[in-house]
Protein backbone atom coordinates (compact mmCIF):
# COMPACT_ATOMS: atom_id res chain seq x y z
CA UNK A 1 0.00 0.00 0.00
CA UNK A 2 1.09 3.45 0.22
CA UNK A 3 1.02 6.44 -2.38
CA UNK A 4 2.79 5.83 -6.40
CA UNK A 5 6.29 6.65 -5.76
CA UNK A 6 7.72 9.66 -7.37
CA UNK A 7 9.14 8.22 -10.06
CA UNK A 8 6.17 5.77 -10.70
CA UNK A 9 3.82 8.90 -10.93
CA UNK A 10 6.08 10.59 -13.24
CA UNK A 11 5.78 7.77 -15.55
CA UNK A 12 2.12 7.74 -14.86
CA UNK A 13 1.53 11.15 -16.04
CA UNK A 14 3.92 11.07 -19.31
CA UNK A 15 2.12 8.03 -19.69
CA UNK A 16 -0.90 9.54 -20.22
CA UNK A 17 0.20 11.79 -22.55
CA UNK A 18 2.92 10.98 -24.48
CA UNK A 19 2.02 9.05 -27.78
CA UNK A 20 3.42 6.15 -30.39
CA UNK A 21 5.63 8.61 -33.01
CA UNK A 22 5.87 11.43 -30.27
CA UNK A 23 9.52 12.85 -29.89
CA UNK A 24 10.90 12.85 -26.31
CA UNK A 25 13.59 14.47 -24.45
CA UNK A 26 15.71 12.76 -20.98
CA UNK A 27 17.36 16.12 -20.16
CA UNK A 28 19.72 13.88 -17.36
CA UNK A 29 19.79 10.57 -18.61
CA UNK A 30 21.60 8.94 -15.58
CA UNK A 31 21.34 5.48 -15.94
CA UNK A 32 18.68 5.74 -18.62
CA UNK A 33 15.89 4.68 -16.69
CA UNK A 34 13.72 7.62 -17.76
CA UNK A 35 15.50 7.40 -21.53
CA UNK A 36 14.42 3.55 -22.05
CA UNK A 37 10.55 4.36 -20.76
CA UNK A 38 10.57 7.27 -23.24
CA UNK A 39 11.62 5.31 -25.81
CA UNK A 40 9.38 2.23 -24.84
CA UNK A 41 6.34 4.82 -24.95
CA UNK A 42 7.48 6.99 -28.19
CA UNK A 43 8.29 3.38 -30.21
CA UNK A 44 9.51 2.51 -33.22
CA UNK A 45 8.58 6.15 -35.09
CA UNK A 46 9.52 7.88 -32.19
CA UNK A 47 12.68 9.94 -31.70
CA UNK A 48 14.10 10.25 -28.17
CA UNK A 49 17.35 12.85 -27.33
CA UNK A 50 19.02 11.63 -23.91
CA UNK A 51 21.24 14.60 -22.65
CA UNK A 52 24.08 13.99 -19.86
CA UNK A 53 27.50 15.61 -19.32
CA UNK A 54 29.10 12.34 -18.01
CA UNK A 55 30.07 10.05 -20.79
CA UNK A 56 29.99 7.43 -18.01
CA UNK A 57 26.19 8.03 -17.80
CA UNK A 58 25.55 7.87 -21.50
CA UNK A 59 27.76 4.25 -21.46
CA UNK A 60 24.74 2.96 -18.88
CA UNK A 61 22.31 4.22 -20.83
CA UNK A 62 23.34 2.89 -24.11
CA UNK A 63 23.55 -0.57 -22.52
CA UNK A 64 20.31 -0.86 -20.88
CA UNK A 65 18.90 0.60 -24.18
CA UNK A 66 21.02 -2.49 -25.71
CA UNK A 67 19.90 -4.63 -23.32
CA UNK A 68 16.40 -4.23 -24.16
CA UNK A 69 16.68 -5.93 -27.34
CA UNK A 70 13.33 -4.83 -28.33
CA UNK A 71 12.58 -4.11 -32.04
CA UNK A 72 9.62 -1.73 -31.02
CA UNK A 73 12.21 1.35 -29.42
CA UNK A 74 12.39 4.62 -30.70
CA UNK A 75 15.55 5.57 -32.02
CA UNK A 76 17.66 7.32 -29.28
CA UNK A 77 19.89 9.89 -29.74
CA UNK A 78 22.73 10.28 -26.51
CA UNK A 79 24.44 14.02 -26.72
CA UNK A 80 27.12 14.69 -24.11
CA UNK A 81 26.31 17.87 -23.49
CA UNK A 82 24.81 20.08 -20.39
CA UNK A 83 20.51 20.56 -21.04
CA UNK A 84 21.53 23.88 -20.62
CA UNK A 85 22.33 23.82 -24.48
CA UNK A 86 19.12 21.91 -25.07
CA UNK A 87 17.55 24.13 -27.84
CA UNK A 88 21.56 24.91 -29.69
CA UNK A 89 22.10 20.70 -29.50
CA UNK A 90 19.02 19.76 -31.08
CA UNK A 91 17.63 20.87 -34.94
CA UNK A 92 15.13 24.00 -34.57
CA UNK A 93 12.29 21.96 -36.60
CA UNK A 94 11.81 20.57 -33.02
CA UNK A 95 10.68 23.41 -31.53
CA UNK A 96 7.08 23.59 -30.46
CA UNK A 97 6.73 19.72 -31.00
CA UNK A 98 8.39 17.96 -28.19
CA UNK A 99 5.36 15.54 -26.05
CA UNK A 100 7.76 14.87 -22.93
CA UNK A 101 11.03 16.28 -21.23
CA UNK A 102 11.97 14.72 -17.97
CA UNK A 103 14.26 15.50 -15.43
CA UNK A 104 15.85 13.86 -12.73
CA UNK A 105 18.45 16.17 -10.85
CA UNK A 106 20.52 15.16 -8.45
CA UNK A 107 23.93 12.98 -8.58
CA UNK A 108 24.43 10.02 -10.81
CA UNK A 109 23.76 7.06 -8.42
CA UNK A 110 25.35 4.61 -9.96
CA UNK A 111 29.02 3.05 -8.16
CA UNK A 112 31.97 4.55 -8.45
CA UNK A 113 30.23 7.80 -9.58
CA UNK A 114 31.40 11.25 -8.25
CA UNK A 115 28.79 12.29 -6.11
CA UNK A 116 29.93 16.13 -6.25
CA UNK A 117 29.14 16.31 -9.99
CA UNK A 118 25.03 17.50 -9.80
CA UNK A 119 22.71 19.07 -11.39
CA UNK A 120 22.64 23.10 -11.01
CA UNK A 121 20.55 25.76 -10.44
CA UNK A 122 21.32 27.49 -13.08
CA UNK A 123 21.51 25.23 -15.74
CA UNK A 124 18.50 23.33 -14.64
CA UNK A 125 16.27 27.12 -14.76
CA UNK A 126 18.07 27.63 -18.42
CA UNK A 127 17.21 23.81 -19.53
CA UNK A 128 13.53 24.34 -18.37
CA UNK A 129 13.26 27.35 -20.04
CA UNK A 130 13.89 25.87 -23.07
CA UNK A 131 11.57 23.03 -22.91
CA UNK A 132 8.74 25.26 -22.79
CA UNK A 133 9.68 26.22 -25.93
CA UNK A 134 10.71 23.20 -27.13
CA UNK A 135 7.13 21.49 -25.81
CA UNK A 136 3.92 21.05 -28.03
CA UNK A 137 1.05 22.31 -26.34
CA UNK A 138 -0.25 19.80 -24.31
CA UNK A 139 3.39 18.61 -24.03
CA UNK A 140 4.78 17.51 -19.95
CA UNK A 141 8.17 18.52 -18.20
CA UNK A 142 8.66 16.70 -15.33
CA UNK A 143 11.08 17.47 -12.47
CA UNK A 144 12.42 15.07 -10.38
CA UNK A 145 13.65 17.16 -7.42
CA UNK A 146 16.03 16.00 -4.36
CA UNK A 147 16.17 18.85 -1.52
CA UNK A 148 18.50 16.49 0.97
CA UNK A 149 21.86 16.82 -0.78
CA UNK A 150 23.37 19.97 0.14
CA UNK A 151 22.65 22.12 -3.14
CA UNK A 152 19.58 20.37 -4.31
CA UNK A 153 17.54 22.21 -1.89
CA UNK A 154 18.68 25.70 -3.06
CA UNK A 155 17.73 24.36 -7.08
CA UNK A 156 14.69 22.28 -5.45
CA UNK A 157 13.23 25.64 -4.19
CA UNK A 158 14.12 28.05 -7.12
CA UNK A 159 12.44 25.53 -9.83
CA UNK A 160 9.56 25.81 -7.46
CA UNK A 161 9.58 29.32 -7.48
CA UNK A 162 9.87 29.44 -11.36
CA UNK A 163 6.88 27.00 -12.17
CA UNK A 164 4.81 28.50 -9.22
CA UNK A 165 5.42 31.63 -10.94
CA UNK A 166 4.19 30.61 -14.65
CA UNK A 167 1.37 32.30 -16.13
CA UNK A 168 -1.62 30.31 -16.56
CA UNK A 169 -1.36 30.97 -20.24
CA UNK A 170 1.57 28.75 -20.63
CA UNK A 171 0.14 26.19 -18.94
CA UNK A 172 -0.38 24.10 -15.22
CA UNK A 173 2.55 23.19 -12.66
CA UNK A 174 1.28 20.68 -9.71
CA UNK A 175 3.55 19.37 -7.15
CA UNK A 176 3.55 15.71 -5.67
CA UNK A 177 5.21 15.29 -2.70
CA UNK A 178 5.19 13.14 0.93
CA UNK A 179 4.31 16.73 2.77
CA UNK A 180 6.41 15.08 6.25
CA UNK A 181 9.33 14.01 4.86
CA UNK A 182 10.71 17.14 3.64
CA UNK A 183 13.79 15.83 3.04
CA UNK A 184 12.27 12.93 0.29
CA UNK A 185 12.59 13.87 -3.52
CA UNK A 186 9.85 15.22 -4.84
CA UNK A 187 8.01 15.80 -8.33
CA UNK A 188 6.81 19.02 -10.14
CA UNK A 189 5.23 18.25 -13.36
CA UNK A 190 3.65 21.37 -15.65
CA UNK A 191 1.42 20.56 -18.75
CA UNK A 192 1.87 23.04 -21.65
CA UNK A 193 -1.38 24.79 -22.95
N1 LIG B 1 19.33 11.54 -8.39
C1 LIG B 1 18.69 10.58 -9.28
C2 LIG B 1 19.42 10.38 -10.55
C3 LIG B 1 19.82 11.64 -11.20
S1 LIG B 1 20.99 11.37 -12.41
C4 LIG B 1 18.56 9.24 -8.54
O1 LIG B 1 19.07 9.14 -7.42
O2 LIG B 1 17.96 8.32 -9.10
C5 LIG B 1 21.37 13.01 -12.80
C6 LIG B 1 22.26 13.06 -14.00
O3 LIG B 1 22.28 14.41 -14.43
C7 LIG B 1 23.71 12.64 -13.73
O4 LIG B 1 24.03 11.56 -14.54
C8 LIG B 1 24.50 13.91 -14.10
O5 LIG B 1 25.70 13.62 -14.80
C9 LIG B 1 23.54 14.62 -15.01
N2 LIG B 1 23.78 16.06 -15.12
C10 LIG B 1 24.29 16.92 -14.22
N3 LIG B 1 24.33 18.17 -14.72
C11 LIG B 1 23.86 18.10 -15.99
C12 LIG B 1 23.68 19.05 -17.03
N4 LIG B 1 23.96 20.32 -16.87
N5 LIG B 1 23.17 18.60 -18.20
C13 LIG B 1 22.85 17.31 -18.39
N6 LIG B 1 23.00 16.36 -17.44
C14 LIG B 1 23.51 16.75 -16.25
Amino acid sequence: MGFMSVLSFAHKLIGERLQPGDRAIDATAGTGQDTLFLARISGRRGQVYAFDIQSEALALTRKRLDREQEARLAEVTLLERSHAELEEALPGELRGTVGAIMFNLGYLPAEGADANVITLTDSTLAALKSSLRLLRPRGIITIVLYPGHAGGDAEANAVEQWAASLPASTGQAIVYRQIQKPTAPYLIAIEKR
